[in-house]
């Protein structure tokens, strides 16, 4: 096949716009759309300090390599953090990969585990807890965890590499687990609450296959393993239905994430109340959406 914009060979087809693209041009869409996103929602501003949340998988990895490219047309700082689960056999994997990406482009890294700063890893934590949901736990601490981490250094915003996939599947997720706040909460910008780093999506607009074929034809370093807990999740099986639907009707994930800040912007005046307020844990003056906090009442036991 060649590519539909110079007639060299394409590596790469995209079906929701019919095209077939070369490595070049294929970079160039991909790296014009990111800025584009950027723009469009003024994720970073000139001076800010942005810590991109690095767990040295394909999605973060990208993300911080599409950073650094960034910087050098807009001046703004960047760093890392890395929050080590202590999942064995993965996240030990992860790590090394995170700390080569970073040191490769002469980024400042800071690590943070579950184990000091939570007491326990999850690998630990769910022997505890048998039969509870993995994900569960790990998302709530690695939430707190990385917003701590944020403020710790002195980070203007957290930059996550979710792309379209995971935007999309979050979306539908919140939809369908009726979580009308939460879905409300992911235009970050309304949220009001001055321990809370906002957080920042770069590549939600970049569907995860051409995250991982980014990532390829830059020689950027990841691992394509996935969670051992991945299985369990409710997102892995949202995860299947979407895929199915994208396959039979190409651009779904798209029109999903563009269709949620298509209601938001119509409901913002509505968002705007008492709702969208964060408040502070009464345990551990951390930022909550109810008195006690969720990693206070779950992990904690308040
Ligand atoms: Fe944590 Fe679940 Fe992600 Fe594994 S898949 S890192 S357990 S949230």
């Amino acid at each position: 096949m060649f590519c539909s914009k110079c007639k060299s060979n394409a590596i790469i087809y995209l079906p929701y716009s019919k095209t077939h693209l070369c490595e070049g041009h294929f970079r160039g869409m991909f790296e014009k759309r990111f800025r584009a996103t950027v723009r469009e929602f003024s994720m970073i501003k000139k001076g800010e300090r942005i810590a991109v949340a690095l767990s040295g998988g394909k999605d973060s990895c990208v993300l911080l390599h599409c950073l650094e490219m960034l910087r050098s047309s807009l001046p703004f700082e960047l760093v890392a953090i890395t929050i080590d689960e202590g999942i064995k056999g993965y996240r030990n994997r992860t790590l090394e990969v995170a700390r080569h990406e970073a040191k490769k482009l002469g980024i400042a890294h800071h690590i943070f585990s579950f184990k000091k700063d939570a007491g326990r890893s999850l690998d630990e934590l769910m022997k505890e807890k048998k039969g509870r949901l993995p994900c569960t736990y790990c998302g709530v601490i690695r939430r707190r965890m990385l917003n701590m981490a944020g403020r710790g250094v002195g980070a203007d915003k957290i930059a996550f590499g979710h792309n379209l996939d995971d935007f999309a599947q979050t979306v539908l997720m919140n939809i369908m687990r009726n979580e009308p706040i939460r879905l409300a909460r992911l235009n970050e910008p309304l949220i009001q609450n001055g321990k809370f780093v906002r957080r920042i999506r770069p590549l939600m607009r970049a569907p995860e296959k051409e995250v991982a074929v980014y990532a390829l034809i830059n020689n950027i370093g990841v691992d394509f393993q996935e969670c051992p807990y991945s299985g369990h999740a409710f997102r892995a099986h949202v995860r299947r239905q979407l895929n199915e639907t994208e396959e039979l009707y190409p651009g779904t994930k798209l029109r999903t994430v563009n269709s949620f800040f298509g209601i938001e912007k119509l409901l913002r005046k509505g968002l705007e109340t008492e709702n969208m307020k964060i408040r502070c844990c009464r345990e551990c003056g951390e930022p909550a959406s109810r008195e006690v906090c969720v990693f206070c009442a779950m992990v904690e036991g308040v």
